[in-house]
C-alpha cells in the first residue's frame, strides 16, 4: 500500500442456511450432497408462495430462526427478543413479488464480534448485525433473451455485516475464513462456495494515513472465493489511491470483480440506486423469541473453532499457528481429532499435527478435495506417527507409505511389509555392513580416529547406502562410533 494512505474495509456476508425447506414455504431448500444446483429441474422446487402469487401468505420456518440464533450466539451477538421482518422493494425479473422479505431496523442479532489472527496479534472484528432474509431466484441469460429459475427464490439466508474494522485484504480474508469456520462448525451452512452458499460484498475505502474521517467507499458485490475477495480488495485499494493521487475523487458505487482480468469494474452508481422503500412486512407478526429457547439452543452448541483452538494449544501443546491451521477447516479439525483419539497418547499430538498440516494437507490441496473424500483415514496417520515414533519407519519411508496409502487406501502395516520399508535396528545385521564399510575406507577411518569427528556422517551415509536406506540412523551413529573407536 502507498505509505501515505490507509484502507478501511467492511464486509457483508450472505450465508445460505442449511434448512431442509425454504424460509416461508415448504419447498425443498437444500441440494442433496451428491447433486449440484444445475441438476435440479428448473422451477421444480417452487410453489405459489415462493413464486410470489398474489393472495398467498408466508409462514416463517422455525429452523431459520434457530440457525440465526446459533450464528448470533457463536459471534457473541445480542439476540433481539423482539425483532421483525421488512419488505425491501426493488424490481428485477428474479424477484416475483417485487419485494424481498428481509429485516431492517430490528434484525435478530446485533453487536457481536469475531476474533482474527493478524501479524500484530489477535484482533476483534465487530459484527454490527445479523439479519434473516429470503434469497431471490436466478436469471439465466441466453442469447437474445433470458429465463428465470425460481428454485432459489425463498431459500433462507442470513446476512452478517461487520463494522468498518479491517485495514488490509489479509485481515478481510482472515475474517471470512473465521466466519466460514463458525457457520460450518455449527452446521447451519453447507459451505459450498462454488454454489454460492457463502458469498461476500466487500466495502472498501482509502484515506490519508492517520485520518479519522473515512473516505468514500465502493462496494464489490458477490465474490464467492476467499482468494478472490482478497485480490479484489487489493486491486480496489490500489485503484482508489491512484484515483486520488491523480487528482480525481472516488465515487460511491457498486463494482464487480472480474477474476480473469483481476480487476474491479463499475456496475452502477449508488447515487442512482433506488430507494428500497422499506416497511414492516404486514403478512408476518413481529417475532417474539423466548429467552428459555435461546438458553436451550446455547446449551446444544457444538465446540466452536476458537474453543477447539484453545483446547489444542492448552491441552495438546500445539503451537497457535498449527492449531489455527487445523481448526480453520471443520473437516480437517475433525480428522485430526480422530487421529489423536486413535493414538491415545497426547505426547504424539504434535507429530500428528505435523502430518495433518503438512503432507496430508499438501496432498488434499493438490487434488482440491476434502480429506473425507480421500482414501486416507485417521488410523493411517495414527499408525504412521506411531511407527516413526517407535523408530520402525524413517520419516522418509513414512512419506513413501503415505503416498501409497493415498492411491490404494491399504493398511499401513500391509504396505510396510510388502515394500520392506521397516528400518533395520537389529545390531546383528548391521554389524557386518559397518565392518565392511570401515575396511573399505581405511584412510577415512584413520582420520576419524585422529580427531576428524565430522567423518562420522560420511560413515553413516555409506552404511545407509549399503543397507538400502533402511538402517535406523540414530542407532547407526552409535554403532559406527563404537566400532571405530572401541
Ligand atoms: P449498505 O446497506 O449501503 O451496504 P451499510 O451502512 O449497511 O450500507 O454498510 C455496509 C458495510 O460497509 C458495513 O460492513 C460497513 O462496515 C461498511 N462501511 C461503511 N462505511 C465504510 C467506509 N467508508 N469504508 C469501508 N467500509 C465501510
Ligand atoms: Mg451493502
Ligand atoms: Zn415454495
Amino acid at each position: 500500500m502507498h505509505p501515505e494512505f490507509e484502507a478501511v474495509i467492511g464486509l457483508e456476508v450472505h450465508c445460505q442456511l442449511a434448512t431442509e425447506t425454504k424460509i416461508f414455504c415448504s419447498c425443498p431448500a437444500r441440494i442433496p450432497a451428491d447433486q449440484s444446483v444445475s441438476e435440479i429441474a428448473v422451477n421444480s422446487n417452487t410453489c405459489p408462495i415462493c413464486a410470489g402469487h398474489p393472495g398467498t401468505l408466508p409462514v416463517l420456518n422455525q429452523k431459520v430462526v434457530e440457525f440465526a440464533i446459533q450464528a448470533g450466539l457463536a459471534t457473541h451477538s445480542r439476540i433481539n427478543l423482539k425483532n421483525r421482518f421488512a419488505r425491501k422493494h426493488y424490481f428485477y425479473p428474479d424477484l416475483p413479488k417485487g419485494y424481498q422479505i428481509s429485516q431492517f431496523e430490528l434484525p435478530i442479532c446485533e453487536n457481536g464480534w469475531l476474533n482474527i489472527e493478524t501479524d500484530a496479534g489477535p484482533k476483534k472484528i465487530q459484527i454490527q448485525r445479523i439479519h434473516m432474509e429470503e434469497d431471490a431466484g436466478k436469471n439465466v441469460h441466453m442469447s437474445g433473451f433470458s429465463l428465470v429459475n425460481l428454485n432459489r427464490a425463498g431459500v433462507p439466508l442470513i446476512e452478517i455485516v461487520t463494522g468498518p474494522d479491517m485495514k488490509t485484504a489479509d485481515e478481510a480474508g482472515a475474517y471470512l475464513r473465521a466466519l466460514y469456520a463458525v457457520v460450518t462448525y455449527l452446521g447451519i451452512c453447507d459451505g459450498n462456495l462454488q454454489e454460492g452458499n457463502f458469498r461476500c460484498d466487500a466495502n472498501v475505502s482509502v484515506m490519508p494515513k492517520g485520518s479519522t474521517v473515512f473516505g468514500t467507499r465502493t462496494e464489490i458485490k458477490n465474490v464467492n472465493s476467499f482468494r478472490f475477495v482478497e485480490k479484489a480488495i487489493e486491486y480496489e485499494i490500489a485503484r482508489q489511491i491512484e484515483v486520488i493521487r491523480s487528482g480525481g475523487r472516488v465515487v460511491l458505487e457498486t463494482r464487480t470483480y472480474d477474476s480473469d482480468k483481476d480487476i474491479t469494474i463499475s456496475m452502477r452508481s449508488k447515487e442512482e440506486a433506488q430507494d428500497y422503500r422499506y416497511f414492516t412486512e404486514p403478512d408476518l407478526i413481529p417475532l417474539t423469541i423466548d429467552e428459555a429457547w435461546i438458553r436451550k439452543i446455547e446449551s446444544g452448541l457444538p465446540e466452536l473453532p476458537e474453543q477447539m483452538k484453545s483446547r489444542l494449544v492448552s491441552s495438546l501443546g500445539l503451537s497457535v499457528y498449527d492449531a489455527g491451521v487445523l481448526t480453520g477447516s471443520k473437516t480437517l479439525a475433525e480428522f485430526f481429532d480422530r487421529v489423536v483419539h486413535k493414538l491415545g497418547n497426547p505426547a504424539l499430538a504434535k507429530p500428528a499435527a505435523n502430518w495433518v498440516t503438512g503432507e496430508v494437507s499438501r496432498l488434499i490441496n493438490e487434488q482440491g478435495i476434502e480429506i473425507q473424500q480421500s482414501r486416507i483415514l485417521p488410523e493411517h496417520i495414527a499408525d504412521l506417527v506411531r511407527l516413526v515414533h517407535d523408530q520402525v519407519l524413517s520419516s522418509t519411508a513414512a512419506k513413501q507409505v503415505l503416498a501409497l496409502v493415498w492411491n490404494s487406501g491399504e493398511a499401513v502395516e500391509v504396505i510396510v511389509d510388502r515394500e520392506g520399508l521397516k528400518q533395520v535396528s537389529d545390531v546383528g545385521s548391521l554389524d557386518p555392513i559397518i565392518q565392511r564399510v570401515i575396511e573399505g575406507n581405511a584412510k577415512q577411518a584413520a582420520d576419524f580416529r585422529s580427531g576428524k569427528d565430522k567423518l562420522l556422517g560420511f560413515f553413516v551415509g555409506q552404511v545407509m547406502k549399503e543397507s538400502g536406506g533402511k538402517a535406523n540412523p540414530a542407532l547407526l551413529g552409535e554403532l559406527i562410533k563404537k566400532k571405530l573407536l572401541g
